[in-house]
């Protein structure tokens, strides 16, 4: 049995007996967030929750956030905090975040960081956050941007270069025609980057100064890095 397929059994088993808490999911566009997210969903029984998801939902069901967001979305832009949070806020107050949650691409601004700290600190008993910086190289990212295809039904996420469906431009698992999503364009995942490096790196800095912080490669097969997760998680929780 392989190194990484050992550690995710030991996620598995980990599951069952380990509450895993606040788990934050750091990294630039395309380091594979959402890919990991599901894996640890998966593992844990814990909710991802992605403020990208939660914005396009807005966006589909046409809400006032949704009209907001739709063009600083499309601009690689983003969205301003308080919408932001206190969008994340009604999420928290579902019940299956008792046992903890997947925050995948929040926080992503300084501002964002400490209003998620603030809610932390004034929770009774929760545990507290652990942060996973994911890292992938510029190139590869911009290559699993411009290659990345999503069933809209099914949700499930494939890559042209890296990670094909059977058949062209067709869901594996339910026939669905794939979309592209439209801001995963050159131009705007340029745009995309602008917005990590000057808005979001200082917060992978802020939760690397708290401790409770571990960075892991994200340029290695899905359960290679999940297993890196899993390892991590459970050593900062120690
Ligand atoms: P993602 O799916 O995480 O790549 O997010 C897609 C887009 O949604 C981003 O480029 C932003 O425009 C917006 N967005 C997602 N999460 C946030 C956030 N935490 N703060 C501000 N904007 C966000």
């Amino acid at each position: 049995m392989s190194l990484s397929a050992t550690s995710v059994e030991k996620g598995r088993e980990a599951g069952s007996k380990l509450a895993p808490g606040p788990i934050l999911l750091l990294g630039a566009p395309g380091v594979g967030k959402g890919t990991q997210a599901k894996e640890l969903v998966k593992l844990w029984g814990i909710p991802q929750i992605s403020t990208g998801d939660l914005l396009r939902g807005n966006v589909a069901r046409d809400t006032q956030l949704g009209r907001v967001a739709k063009e600083i979305m499309g601009r690689g832009e983003l969205v301003p905090d308080s919408l932001v949070n206190e969008m994340v806020a009604a999420r928290l107050l579902e019940p299956d975040t008792a046992n903890g949650y997947i925050l995948d691409g929040f926080p992503r601004t300084l501002a964002q960081a400490s209003w998620l700290d603030g809610r932390l600190a004034a929770a009774a008993q929760g545990l507290p956050v652990v942060a996973v910086s994911i890292q992938v190289n510029y190139n590869q990212l911009l290559r699993r941007i411009t290659g990345r295809r999503n069933c809209p039904v099914c949700q499930r996420i494939y890559n042209i270069y890296g990670n094909p469906p059977q058949k062209d431009g067709v869901c594996d698992v339910d026939g669905t025609p794939l979309v592209q999503r439209a801001d995963d364009t050159e131009k705007v995942f340029e745009e995309r980057m602008r917005a990590y490096e000057a808005k979001t790196a200082p917060v992978v800095e802020h939760y690397r100064g708290l401790g409770r912080f571990a960075e892991v490669d994200g340029d290695r097969p899905i359960a290679t890095i999940a297993a890196g997760i899993v390892d991590a998680v459970e050593r900062l929780r120690q």
